[in-house]
């Protein structure tokens, strides 16, 4: 079947990848899935899993231990695990796409060795806290405010849909200087999740990726040392916002390669089906309305998988293209949710029955569209690079 990425492709070290965790996400990840999605438990397992096998350090760079590979190669891993799992790729999308790009790229010497290493060994969890009550998709409305206190600072505000924040030990939180607003004075901080002032962490109960929950963080007056600053926020300067920007591209290349890897596994489960089940008297798979179907959805799934091979090749220095990375996850992600759709439908009753995967596939794939920028923010962004014309989305007052 021919829906796989062809390994004939690659190089050696990339084809090593993607056939290692194939076969890892094929024996040990698949066949706890089910569980791990309805026991909404958190698949441990795979985490460990892929810690020994060196992925969650696969992007950190070579002079901090890790494998110093880029955005495509993670996406490359991304999607074989998110094939099997979506819960188990969400464990190491942080890694590989999140807080440790940031750290690497504007990170001082002390926090690089501290965080890098400790990813490298497996033992710093990272999840990212942009989102707030009243900041989803306007991120400038965040209202987490670091304010000066001696040598060093306070932290003040909730952050809420965090994925993973009651695993992680370890946030990046967007945040902003005191008395400004908008784009103005944004910043970020490493936060270890032990600080005092940092309330229990309440989990958000969700349609998809039941393993990894949301949470919201509450920070009443969190200390915050001066050398947990990696991004200080300062009135009068859109730094800060503009970072915010690009470094959830390579979160977003993450975010499609899970719904390719969705779409890819949804896509194979409906074509094995369609092989055995007979009806009229013959295979349903040798019905010429089936097989348009079936070339509709591959080349559906090609298309994405090859846009978002585009958005991760134009990284530079860890950061993909804004409009490649946008035109990527918009389509994979309305791809995923097509294809197990469609999918769901070629299956008959099956395809709705929870003893089978698809509906756990759609469920999967729907909140990708959401987290990450949705599919309306991102048509915003495209509309935006294409035509030059960037249109403020705020009300005029
Ligand atoms: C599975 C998942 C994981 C997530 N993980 C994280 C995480 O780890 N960290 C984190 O910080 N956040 C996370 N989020 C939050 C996510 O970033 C927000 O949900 C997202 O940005 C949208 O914000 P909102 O939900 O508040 O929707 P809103 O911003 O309230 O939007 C409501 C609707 O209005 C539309 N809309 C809003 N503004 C515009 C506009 N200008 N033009 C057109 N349409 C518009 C939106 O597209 C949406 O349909 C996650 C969300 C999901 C679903």
């Amino acid at each position: 079947m021919k829906v796989k990425v062809p390994l004939e492709e690659f190089d050696g070290l990339q084809r090593d990848l993607v056939e290692r965790s194939r076969r890892i996400a094929q024996d040990e990840i698949a066949p706890h899935a089910a569980h791990w999605d309805r026991e909404k438990e958190f698949p441990e397992r795979s985490f460990q899993i892929l810690t020994r096998e060196g992925f969650t350090a696969l992007t950190v760079p070579r002079e901090y231990g890790g494998a110093g590979l880029g955005v495509f190669e993670g996406c490359l891993v991304i999607e074989e695990i998110a094939a099997a799992c979506l819960s188990s790729a969400m464990t190491i999308q942080m890694q590989v796409n999140g807080p440790p790009r940031v750290i690497a790229r504007l990170g001082s010497e002390a926090q690089k060795r501290h965080y890098l290493g400790r990813i490298v060994e497996g033992k710093a969890r990272f999840a990212i806290a942009m989102t707030e009550p009243q900041a989803g998709s306007d991120g400038t409305a965040l209202e987490t405010t670091l304010s000066p206190d001696g040598d060093g600072f306070r932290l003040t505000g909730t952050k809420c849909h965090i994925t993973g924040a009651a695993y992680a030990n370890a946030f990046l939180v967007f945040c902003r200087a005191p008395q400004t607003a908008g784009p103005d004075g944004i910043g970020a901080v490493l936060i270890d999740a032990d600080v005092e002032g940092l309330a229990p962490i309440e989990t958000e109960d969700k349609m998809g990726g039941r393993g990894v929950p949301e949470g919201v963080l509450r920070f009443d007056n969190a200390p915050v040392r001066a050398d947990q600053v990696i991004l200080e926020p300062r009135a009068g300067s859109r730094d800060g916002a503009a970072f915010l920007v690009r470094q959830f591209n390579p979160e977003r290349c993450g975010n499609a390669a899970m719904s390719v890897g969705i779409a890819r596994a949804a896509l194979e489960h409906a074509i094995e089906y369609m092989k055995q089940r007979e009806q009229f008297g013959r295979p349903v798979i040798e019905f010429q309305g089936i097989q348009w179907r079936i070339a509709d959805m591959a080349t559906r799934l090609d298309a994405a998988r090859l846009l978002l091979w585009r958005a991760a090749k134009s990284d530079v220095e860890g950061f993909p293209g804004i409009r490649e990375t946008a035109m990527a996850k918009l389509f994979a992600n309305e791809t995923a949710v097509a294809i197990c759709n469609e999918a769901i439908e070629l299956l008959g009753h099956k395809g709705y029955l929870t003893r089978y995967p698809l509906e756990r596939y759609f469920r999967d794939a729907r909140g990708l569209g959401i987290g990450g920028g949705t599919t309306h923010i991102l048509r915003n962004m495209i509309g935006g690079e294409v035509t030059g014309i960037r249109v403020s989305q705020r009300r005029k007052s």
